[in-house]
């Protein structure tokens, strides 16, 4: 079986073919440019020769997974709120042209979610039972795993880790609210801060032994740590995920963000739990929305294991997970057979 994973971001589209039979492995991974200032209808058109195009290098599939970069009805199919993409997005169809276009069937999920999904079951959080990720970039993202499971929520609504609020009336958010952590901590937040164009002059000037953007660093991550001290007292997570452009810069970010946790969570041990970087690179959120159209359309994957097994009745079942066992070799399957251009 194998499965089509789109995932739609502010510059580039990212599409995957993952195969789950067994071992489940990346069959290939391509990019190609959003396009976003052209609309919405334009970009849904997008979507769809990538797919088109990774079928054609990669196919046939049994399904499409597409991740967005906010929220959706998930009845609908229709998007409710991009806060980082430009033009009118409310209300615009996503599911129904995909499943036209593809001819196949069609599911949709945050693309954080689909991160989150990705890095729990073959990434970094893999083997932990409830686990967190942030993904640091533009804008931040969120997803929590509890007892093994993505927790999805209606409309796939759970798990907005970025606009829990860490600032009360602090300034405004893409979401509308103030004071949420992705309002004082994405990329953007920080490069203001610092007085710096881009995350990669702020982290180069600190090392430099620049001041403000060292103080900006350690701002940032402080206001990181509340976020990320919040979901470990809630939720007592193994393993805290951090992803993302901004986790680019590695432990000279990571380092204070741990340290900021540590200072802000009191009840749970520190040994309870790691904040780990992510694993399995950029292509996680494509991999994810594969993976989430291969586990929400059981009957599809029932379907599709029936004709390759000949016609055995398989009704009822439930989608089969990738084996989770220690070693590591489903995780390095799993990483994309190129790297990105
Ligand atoms: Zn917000």
């Amino acid at each position: 079986m194998r499965w089509l994973g789109l995932d739609l971001g502010g510059t580039n589209i990212k599409s995957v073919v993952v195969q789950t039979d067994g071992e489940p492995v990346v069959v290939g991974c391509d990019t190609s440019e959003t396009g976003a200032r052209d609309g919405p209808a334009a970009v849904v058109e997008r979507l769809a020769s990538a797919g088109h195009a990774a079928i054609d290098r990669w196919g046939p599939v049994d399904g499409c997974g597409v991740g967005v970069p906010g929220t959706f009805d998930s009845d609908a199919g229709t998007i409710e709120l991009f806060p980082n993409l430009p033009g009118p997005w409310r209300g615009q169809p996503m599911v129904e042209p995909l499943r036209v276009a593809l001819d196949l069937p069609v599911s949709i999920i945050n693309d954080a979610r689909a991160f989150t999904l990705a890095e729990s079951r073959i990434g970094a959080a893999a083997g932990a039972s409830t686990a967190a990720c942030f993904v640091l970039g533009t804008g931040i993202g969120g997803g929590v795993v509890v007892d093994g499971r993505l927790h999805f929520g209606p409309h796939g609504r759970a798990g907005e880790l970025a606009h829990q609020i860490v600032v009360r009336d602090g300034p405004p958010c893409g979401c509308g609210n103030r004071g949420c952590v992705e309002a004082v901590a994405s990329s953007r937040a920080l490069a203001a801060l610092a007085g710096q164009p881009t995350i990669e002059d702020v982290f180069r000037a600190a090392a430099t032994g620049d001041q403000r953007a060292a103080d900006a660093i350690e701002t940032v991550a402080d206001h990181l740590g509340v976020a990320i001290a919040n979901v470990i007292t809630m939720l007592v997570p193994e393993r805290v995920v951090i992803g993302g452009g901004v986790a680019g810069a590695g432990a000279d970010l990571l380092e204070p963000i741990r340290r900021a946790v540590a200072r802000h969570t009191v009840l749970v041990p520190p040994d309870w739990y790691e904040i780990v970087p992510a694993a399995l690179g950029p292509y996680a959120g494509a991999i994810g929305a594969a993976l989430w159209s291969f586990d929400s359309q059981p009957e599809v994957a029932n379907r599709a294991r029936s004709a390759a097994s000949g016609g055995t009745q398989l009704a009822g079942d439930r989608p089969v997970k990738p084996d989770r066992s220690p070693g590591g070799g489903l995780r390095r399957s799993l990483r994309p057979p190129h790297p990105p251009p």
